[in-house]
């Protein structure tokens, strides 16, 4: 009984009758074709039956069926666009593990894109016609630049960690520092790593202070490994001790038990020549340990990647873990890993070429100078939104490298107006408003809140044209909502 006329009010209108809604037959019969052609009539089909299942869920006059069809191509074009995209990385980190670390340069990039989409000698040998090795194409290059024997690759530097506890000491202890008991963030914790490895942490020493014979009571013939491992995210102050390396080493040697250290943040290159705080290189690492285990997406700049390098015997038994088959690295990794390593080789052009140099060792004068020159152009794009200055902030290298080290530098800072805004939202509430919409762009921008503010920290910034003209999709004036 089709009787909705009695009750019929403003605020509870019943679904509307659902002969009034157009087919879908008919919707995708009268579609143009062109929207066919782009999105398919499989996927043109499905997104019309989704807008009506909307309009029959929802109460309220039918659309049109040309508002109907466009209803369709707009959701269609909205699950095209890519949820992994680019964004502008203006918070400061340079080496920002969620907005994906290290920056590659164009050559890596490129090197990429060409084993991508043609076959490659990944594991074949050219010269012989027989099976190759995959570490074979950057095995040497990392040997050259760090003094190892040997080096095998895998998936990141946790596997790295996980692959030589469970290669050298499963079933074992592993002897290491209660100083350096770390947890990395995201759930990697030296403990809990050793467990799934295999093997038995034997702790030594206190949270402040291990020495050396700490470690000599505990190696016996149930140790199989002694760890280093270096406290990337923070800094142990104050009455502090900690074993002599070259001592450690030696004692290592003396009781034939390999010393591994996790470096975590790979450094190739001697940073102070750069201008930048020092900090150790994995060759030095090398004088001191067996085996060495860095990440290749921290200070080394390329692509996701751990790499353990070190002894030759060490390393075979490594490699012939079964573990090492499950962490296996994709041909994609190895070509920008050697193409970045290729950049080392040329120490003098380094800081121009990576990235991830060229970004550390930019000086605040001229962080500060971009600053300036862009912040007419940045305010007129949040004309009514925010008022825009410039500002000196430090930068972080992030990831875990040299953790208390921050680099001088300047940012854009963004002040929200209240012109448009209900007076309840306080200063913080426009700041996260603001915020939003910076990072709803179309290739967001990510800075980061300080006092009310948000500052862009330019030093991260290469590309001002793609900033001011995502910046420009702002153009609509705030609302009030
Ligand atoms: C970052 C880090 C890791 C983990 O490296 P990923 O490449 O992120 O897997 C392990 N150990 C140390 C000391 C680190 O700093």
């Amino acid at each position: 009984m089709p009787s909705f006329n009695k009750t019929r009010s403003t605020s509870d209108d019943p679904a509307p009758s659902p002969r009034r809604i157009p087919s879908v037959e008919r919707l995708v019969g009268g579609a143009s074709p062109a929207d066919l052609a782009a999105y398919g009539r499989i996927a043109f089909t499905g997104a019309i039956r989704a807008v009506l299942a909307g309009l029959r869920a929802e109460a309220g006059p039918v659309p049109e069926a040309a508002a109907i069809r466009a209803a369709a191509c707009r959701q269609l074009a909205a699950e095209r666009r890519p949820s992994l995209k680019p964004v502008f990385n203006l918070t400061g980190t340079v080496l920002h593990t969620n907005l994906g670390r290290a920056l590659l340069p164009r050559s890596a990039a490129e090197a990429v894109a060409a084993v991508m989409v043609q076959a490659s000698n990944l594991e074949f040998d050219l010269a012989t016609g027989a099976r190759g090795e995959r570490d074979d194409h950057v095995e040497a290059l990392i040997c050259r630049l760090t003094g190892a024997e040997a080096a095998v690759v895998v998936n990141n530097n946790a596997a790295a960690v996980l692959l030589v506890l469970n290669a050298l000491a499963m079933r074992k202890e592993v002897v290491v520092s209660r100083g350096e008991l770390v947890e990395i963030g995201g759930s990697f914790r030296v403990p809990d790593v050793m467990v799934r490895a295999g093997c038995r942490l034997r702790e030594v020493g206190t949270t402040n202070r291990t020495h050396l014979r700490d470690y000599a009571e505990a190696i016996g013939p149930r140790t199989g490994l002694v760890m280093k491992v270096h406290p990337s995210n923070y800094a142990i102050a104050g009455f502090t001790a900690e074993a002599d390396p070259e001592a450690l080493y030696a004692l290592c040697r003396e009781r034939g038990v390999p010393l591994a250290d996790d470096l975590g943040s790979g450094n190739l290159a001697d940073l102070a020549a750069y201008g930048l705080p020092p900090e150790p290189t994995v060759r030095a690492a090398l004088e001191r340990a067996d085996v060495v285990t860095f990440s290749g997406d921290k200070l080394l700049g390329a692509v996701q990647c751990g790499i353990v390098a070190g002894r030759t015997d060490l390393i075979a038994r490594v490699r012939k873990n079964p573990l090492k088959r499950a962490l296996r690295v994709d041909k994609m990794t190895y070509a920008a890993l050697e193409a970045v390593l290729r950049l080392y080789l040329h120490p003098e052009r380094l800081a121009e070429e990576l990235p991830t140099l060229r970004l550390l060792t930019r000086d605040r004068a001229a962080i500060t100078a971009q600053a300036e020159r862009l912040a007419p152009a940045v305010a007129e794009r949040l004309a009514g939104r925010a008022a825009v200055s410039v500002s000196e902030c430090v930068s972080q290298i992030g990831s875990g490298a040299l953790p208390v080290e921050t680099l001088p530098s300047a940012a854009l800072v963004l002040t929200p107006e209240a012109a448009g805004e209900p007076a309840r939202r306080g200063a913080g509430g426009r700041c996260k408003r603001l915020a939003e919409r910076l990072r709803d762009l179309p290739v967001p921008v990510i800075g980061r809140i300080q006092d009310d503010a948000i500052l862009l920290d330019l030093r991260t910034l290469e590309d001002e044209a793609g900033l001011l003209d995502s910046l420009a999709s702002l153009v609509s004036p705030p609302s009030a909502l």
